[in-house]
């Protein structure tokens, strides 16, 4: 007997090479079994998927969810379970001040699971611009707080933008870099600066200090800090940096995402490892909305159904090191499931730079099942 029986969806899992139509099981929280043998008779609550995709839980790489405490927080079951996703990544809204009162005060009040980056700046992303000079930065009491928090802190952030980028310039990223690399987990950074000036960035000179598994945030971005250079050519040192396993994440966000520098980038065969959203108070309204927005845009700039529902489970849950219990819908992981549904239509999207892009597909959320409990998407969550 099964506690609830997902039945008849079109059923894709990249961890697994699977897209076909199955039935998933799922007891006690987890998956127990899936494949076509699998009887709604034998389940105390069936979920009829006929004619909707069932996919992993969906994995969010890069928002912002230190609800209350930053202006720019959201609360974590708005972009995740009521829309469609179960694990969301605060990409660097607390450093080493500020970051216990996420899980005491935010995360217990939400059922949608977080894992962090924690800013290199000791109080995170509480005013903008966050950093002025070194004494933003606490070096122990950020290894600390990393070493009090594994289950949750999987990585370090800091961002490459005005006026910390000129006032501490290469000897930042060393610094962060060092902090990862004591702490043995990934860099992220955030490249891309709308208050920058033309021509004068660090991105060429910071991409040979990361290593595989350092992420590269908002990769499509067409900002003073992008890896795109004028003549439409890419940086030779964007292109090693890739070679060596550095991850892309696109971090859409209101600066993060150009249609067309991503039309462009993929053109020369760069692919992002991650299709994230950079979600934050002040674009959830609009341009970025959802998740499943943010992957709609990039059904219509040319990647497959299957291309982007890797890029929004097992790449992040990889990116992680979390691929063992997220972003697949193995046997015995923790059944997280998102059910969605394909609408066709006419849409026109915006990015950054305000430029459309015909949509013709939107992917909504339909069902999300978290540790084997149901949530319906709620119209906030649909975007
Ligand atoms: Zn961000």
């Amino acid at each position: 007997m099964y506690d609830m029986v997902i039945s008849g969806g079109r059923v894709i899992d990249p961890a697994q090479g699977v897209d076909g139509i199955a039935n998933i099981g799922i007891s006690k929280g987890r998956i127990v079994t899936s494949g076509e043998g699998l009887k709604e008779e034998d389940a105390a609550q069936v979920i009829a998927a006929q004619g909707k995709i069932v996919v992993p839980g969906l994995i969010d790489f890069h928002a912002h969810v230190y609800d209350v405490v930053t202006s720019l927080g959201l609360a974590p079951d708005r972009i995740g379970i009521n829309a469609g996703v179960t694990t969301v990544v605060d990409a660097g809204s607390a450093g080493s001040d500020t970051f216990p009162g996420l899980p005491r005060f935010v995360l217990p009040q939400n059922k949608t699971s977080v894992f962090c980056f924690l800013h290199i700046c000791r109080t995170g992303l509480c005013h903008l611009p966050e950093m002025r000079d070194w004494n933003d930065i606490d070096y122990e009491a950020t290894v600390a707080m990393v070493q009090a928090y594994p289950d949750l802190i999987k990585g370090i952030k800091v961002r490459v933008v005005e006026p910390v980028m000129w006032n501490m310039g290469l000897e930042l990223i060393k610094l962060s870099k060092r902090i990862a690399k004591e702490v043995a987990l990934p860099l992220m950074v955030h490249v891309g600066d709308p208050k920058g000036v033309e021509g004068r960035s660090l991105t060429k000179e910071l991409l040979p200090l990361l290593d595989s598994g350092d992420i590269l945030s908002h990769c499509f971005t067409c900002k003073p800090g992008r890896v795109l250079q004028p003549d439409g050519s890419l940086m030779p040192e964007f292109r090693e940096a890739v070679e060596r396993g550095v991850v892309l994440d696109i971090a859409r966000g209101n600066n993060g995402l150009s249609f067309d520098v991503a039309q462009q980038m993929l053109e020369q065969g760069i692919l992002p490892d991650t299709i994230s959203t950079d979600l934050a108070a002040l674009n959830i309204n609009g341009t970025v909305y959802s998740l499943l927005h943010t992957i709609s845009a990039f059904l219509a700039l040319g990647l497959s159904l299957n291309q982007v529902i890797e890029m929004t489970t097992t790449n992040p849950a990889n990116a992680m090191k979390e691929g063992h219990r997220l972003g697949s819908l193995k046997d015995g992981m923790p059944a997280n499931v998102s059910v969605l549904e394909m609408g066709e239509g006419d849409w026109e999207f915006r990015d950054s730079e305000n430029q459309p892009l015909e949509v013709k597909l939107l992917l909504k959320p339909v069902v999300t099942v978290k540790d084997g409990v149901p949530f319906l998407a709620s119209p906030a969550g649909t975007g």
